[in-house]
């Protein structure tokens, strides 16, 4: 028996505005889909937190047994600046800028993508698809779309008819927006667009002679519109129907809205049962964003290099922070949330360390199987993650108390608070575990100490550019120093 048998999931799903018991397609297996980064740029706290969220949905449903296929993409062509189908190509712009090969901004921001993700302890997804390795399935899609009578091509460019598709079927239904509000608030086209109608959305761009992404077609030598490849890879590895599709709540329209039309009108179905979208990460009152500059990369709030953080947090807190709220509430990262977070991360991680030397004697004066479904409910009622939280708190203020001896617990409670304390703070959360370090008790203590003593020494000397170079060459080997009141310690990842 597989636990997912006894766990019914609700997931509040975008497109009816409701929580539904998920039901999968086929029993005991999920496929998910997550749209990946535009790789032009480091990713910021903000794209983190909404790959975070899904990394923790991954996580539970494979916690509960399911076979869970979860492709999330790498947009490496086609994303264009504006989402009007005009403005360069991100990734084009950005080669052009730094006088590199475009193929070289895709590889740079890949890594550090993958480098941030592997430090923050995300699990790789199951495929990790690029556009461009994508094109042939993004022209046949065309193809397919134009024979079904819902594109049309323009000076070798094609493009997606909204209004013939809202004809028969209804543009606007994930994003709740209608047509005809649409065309109200859209100014109409100023001659120099081959588009029907304003409304329409690009499926194939042809190639002006400078751009250097460009493949051949039936229609010209061009690139893919940016929402198409989303519709080709989910598709190609999950089937035409499929269980989750989830991204940022930013891609609901056009992007997500514009994924639905391409697949009813290529193969007249609804590709997606649940869709799922993550709310935004704010930065001191407003949205992160690349556009608008208000952003921090993980790395700098990771080494303290920032100019709005009063310390570096480790890679633990910066996770814990995010499941302290709702995947679908908007989250503001602020010094005092962080601080306050990184309080109550060490008190969990305190308590995971006692829960190892405690012993069990008689009877349990807690009730852990009560407490151990109260766990899985939080999480089956749409992945509520801080309701979990403030659940493993109950279960550290008892840890506390048996090791106080001021409360007991029997040999298979111990057992059970054990394994299922670790699933879900290890597995399903994905915090590692920092194990404080004595200070002095072993070599590895002692150099730090030296370090530690070093870095002060250096800091009574004003000379702060060798205090944090000591502090981030530590954190980049996994050790991260905490400044207190009572002085500096450190805890190793
Ligand atoms: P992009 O690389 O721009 O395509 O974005 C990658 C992912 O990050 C998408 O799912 C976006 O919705 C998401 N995203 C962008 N900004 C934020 C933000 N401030 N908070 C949460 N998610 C965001
Ligand atoms: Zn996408």
């Amino acid at each position: 028996m597989q636990l997912y048998q006894s766990n019914q999931i609700k997931i509040y799903n975008s497109l009816t505005g409701k929580k539904e018991d998920f039901k999968p397609i086929n029993e005991g297996h999920v496929g998910m889909y997550v749209c990946g980064p535009t790789v032009y740029s480091n990713v910021h706290l903000g794209n983190v937190r909404t790959f975070m969220s899904f990394d923790m949905v991954f996580r539970y449903l494979k916690h509960l047994g399911y076979k869970v296929r979860y492709v999330r993409n790498i947009t490496d062509a086609g994303h264009l600046e504006n989402d009007a189908d005009v403005g360069e190509d991100k990734i084009t712009k950005k080669a052009r800028l730094e006088q590199i090969e475009p193929m070289e901004v895709v590889q740079r921001y890949t890594v550090d993508f993958h480098n941030i993700l592997n430090t923050l302890n995300f699990l790789p997804p199951s495929i990790e698809p690029t556009a461009t390795g994508h094109i042939i399935e993004q022209i046949e899609l065309i193809s397919k779309i134009i024979d079904n009578g819902f594109g049309y091509e323009v000076n070798g460019s094609v493009y997606f008819d909204v209004h013939k598709f809202n004809e028969s079927n209804e543009y606007g239904k994930l994003s709740k927006r209608k047509l005809e509000d649409l065309i109200h608030n859209t100014r109409t086209l100023d001659g120099q667009s081959d588009k029907r109608n304003p409304q329409d959305f690009a499926l194939w761009k042809k190639a002006e002679p400078q751009h250097i992404m460009r493949w051949p077609s039936p229609w010209s030598d061009g690139f893919p519109g940016w929402h198409l490849e989303c519709t080709a890879m989910s598709t190609k590895y999950l089937g035409d129907q499929f269980d989750i599709h989830g991204g940022g709540m930013d891609l609901k329209f056009p992007h997500h809205e514009c994924e639905i039309a391409q697949n009813e009108a290529a193969k007249g179905i609804s590709p997606v049962n649940y869709w799922m979208h993550a709310n935004m990460l704010e930065l001191n009152g407003s949205r992160m964003s690349k556009s608008t500059g208000n952003t921090v990369n993980p790395n700098e709030l990771l080494s303290g290099d920032n100019t709005f953080f009063s310390k570096a947090f480790a890679p633990g807190v910066i996770r814990f922070f995010n499941a302290q709220s709702s995947y679908r509430s908007v989250l503001d990262l602020t010094d005092d949330g962080l601080l306050a977070s990184e309080k109550g991360f060490y008190r969990l991680m305190d308590g995971m360390n006692l829960l190892k030397g405690i012993s069990a004697s008689g009877t349990s004066t807690f009730d852990v199987s009560a407490w151990k479904q109260k766990c899985y409910d939080a999480m089956n009622d749409d992945f509520n993650s801080p309701i979990l939280i403030a659940h493993l708190f109950e279960a550290v203020k008892y840890i506390n108390q048996i090791k106080e001896e001021k409360a007991s617990i029997s040999v298979e409670d111990l057992a059970l608070l054990k394994t299922t304390m670790h699933a879900f703070v290890f597995d399903v959360l994905g915090l590692e575990n920092v194990i404080e370090v004595n200070s002095g008790s072993d070599k590895l203590a002692g150099a730090v100490d030296v370090l530690i003593k070093l870095r002060q020494e250096a800091r009574a000397n004003k000379d702060f550019a060798m205090s944090d170079k000591i502090r981030d060459e530590l954190a980049n080997c996994g050790i991260q120093l905490k400044d207190g009141k009572d002085g500096t310690t450190f805890s190793v990842n």
